[in-house]
């Protein structure tokens, strides 16, 4: 089967024959539109036998039948309508492929993207404060927030909402309140990104034109990468912080759990938040030990990592916890499957001889964190480097192959701890650089890694982690307040009071509290 493609989306092709149409729909078409009048050729299939072909297969279909040379202004507008409302990938056929290609490009006239300064795609903690970063410099810009979600939500807040402290509803708004005034809201999911002619297209197959690209969408949750882990969540013993539904699930489980075992598991890195997998388990053993329960629980911890936290110095006031809490730590250990029904968790890890072992461990709790990607349409796209997440320069977030392109947040490829921590701190290194590209000049905004967790050991003390790249600690507070290697009641009221008004009326409005940028040293020029 010949076609071409004329753009992502929309291909041309000859003629083809009804019976080629559900091998179409396999191929993943949802839509054909016929260009050709019927009759023009002896033997030519009619539209209505097109169509009936193409339902019979699933797909739409349209007929807007022009004649080569006569194509007029009703034609055309018929075209950009079908354009913008059939799902895509389209197949346009005439008796070449010319007439469709022709009709596409005269129906570009008639539904011309909209052009903002700055597109943003994802409304989320890194979207959102970039926006905000960016009115505050120049509250004139123009700028989309491509966003399908029509809530926000505060993800720091899960872990002790986990632990009972928070309720879920003060971990969400809606995404309308938190949109900054003045910047427009597109309330679809970016599909692909045309970086070479500044676009990117929505699922609805609308096109959106840019001058500079801010892309910041997340990572995935890849829960159904661990067999059986999606279909028992919620249930059989089976939680996890990572979704907002489930994290109260934790603090019921905890609450009711007596005796028996309870397994907290980390995937490999990067996830967002690396130190979230033990907030949860240090919270619940906190639980126990308050309500007496502790020694009747057999807890284990199993980390795909060979370390139990990534930076060294945060690591031996961990371990305390651990001996206090007498949880079972087994490094290099997965979570490779789990079966609901009969509560048994399946680890793989490696032997004392490197051999790779499997052990099924029954469980009678589980907090389970899954693995964590770039998302689908970032991995296959232009902008993906070779971790799949948006390829930025470490320092100045600018893309390395697209200077109008800038990426943060968990989506971005900068080897810092993915936080909202992070992300407060790089929303105005991307507002700086990209109104110096949209100037014409060179960035010059830098990065230093910075990202924080704020591991919580127990109810009311917390080790405030906080560091850049290299593991070089990058602590914010001097050490007679907070010595983030120590737990510390100061740093509890942080993530308790603090943090939470510090993101909704500081981050997310652009007052960049502890994140102003720091800039690279001026070159003398001769
Ligand atoms: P997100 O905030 O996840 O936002 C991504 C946005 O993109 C979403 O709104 C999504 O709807 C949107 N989107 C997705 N696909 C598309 C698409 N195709 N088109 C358009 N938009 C799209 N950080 C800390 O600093 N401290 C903590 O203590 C902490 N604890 C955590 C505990 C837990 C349990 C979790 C889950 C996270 C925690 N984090 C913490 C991490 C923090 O929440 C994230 O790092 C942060 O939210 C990243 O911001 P982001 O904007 O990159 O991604």
């Amino acid at each position: 089967m010949k076609y071409k493609e004329v753009e992502p989306g929309f291909n041309v092709s000859p003629q083809l024959p009804p019976d080629r149409l559900a091998e179409l729909a396999s191929r993943g078409f949802r839509s054909v539109i016929c260009n050709r009048p019927d009759g023009e050729e002896p033997g030519q299939p009619s539209a209505e036998t097109m169509r009936a072909a193409a339902e019979a297969a699933g797909l739409q279909f349209t007929a807007i039948p022009v004649v080569g040379g006569a194509i007029g202004d009703a034609d055309v507008a018929r075209m950009a309508a079908a354009l913008a409302e059939l799902p895509r990938p389209i197949l346009a056929y005439c008796r070449s492929g010319a007439r469709s290609a022709k009709l596409w490009e005269l129906a570009q006239d008639k539904n011309p993207p909209a052009q903002y300064d700055v597109v943003i795609v994802g409304g989320g903690s890194a979207g959102i404060a970039s926006a905000a970063s960016l009115l505050r410099r120049r509250p004139g810009l123009s700028i989309a927030i491509i966003e399908p979600s029509d809530v926000h939500y505060y993800q720091p807040g899960w872990t002790l909402v986990g632990a009972g402290v928070f309720t879920p509803e003060v971990t969400r708004r809606a995404t309308a309140t938190v949109i900054p005034d003045g910047c427009t809201w597109i309330r679809e999911s970016a599909a692909s990104f045309e970086p070479e002619s500044n676009a990117v297209r929505l699922a609805d197959g609308t096109r959106v034109k840019y001058r500079i690209l801010v892309a910041a969408p997340g990572l995935k949750l890849d829960w159904d990468a661990i067999p059986g882990l999606s279909e028992t969540l919620g249930k059989n013993g089976v939680t996890s912080n990572y979704r907002y539904d489930l994290a109260p699930y934790t603090y019921k489980l905890a609450c009711e759990l007596s005796s028996g075992r309870a397994l907290f598991t980390q995937p490999p890195m990067p996830i967002k938040c690396a130190g979230a997998p033990q907030k949860a388990m240090y919270l619940s053993c906190d639980l126990w030990r308050r309500a007496g329960k502790l020694g009747n629980i057999d807890v284990q911890f199993h980390t795909a990592g060979a370390v139990l936290f990534g930076v060294a110095a945060y690591v031996p006031a961990l371990n305390d916890y651990v001996q206090r809490y007498g949880i079972t730590l087994n490094l290099e250990s997965r979570l490779t499957a789990v079966d609901g029904n009969a509560r048994v968790a399946t680890f793989e890890h490696k032997g004392p001889d490197g051999a790779v072992a499997h052990t099924e461990q029954p469980f009678d709790m589980l907090h389970a964190v899954p693995p964590q990607l770039a998302p689908d349409f970032i991995r296959s796209s232009a902008l993906a480097g070779a971790s799949g997440f948006v390829e930025v320069d470490d320092a100045t977030l600018q893309h390395a192959r697209y200077p109008n392109v800038f990426g943060l947040g968990d989506a971005c490829s900068a080897p810092n701890a993915k936080t909202a921590a992070a992300a407060r701190k790089q929303a105005p290194v991307v507002a700086e650089n990209a109104l110096a590209v949209l100037d014409g000049a060179p960035p010059i905004a830098v990065y230093d890694g910075y990202g924080s967790c704020p591991l919580t050991v127990e109810r009311g003390r917390i080790v405030l982690a906080e560091f850049g790249y290299g593991g070089k600690l990058l602590p914010s507070f001097p050490k007679w307040l907070i010595d983030g290697t120590r737990p510390s009641r100061a740093a509890w009221f942080l993530k308790d009071r603090i943090l939470p008004a510090l993101y909704w009326r500081g981050m997310l409005k652009g007052r960049e509290w502890l994140a102003k940028p720091a800039h690279k040293p001026l070159v003398p020029s001769d």
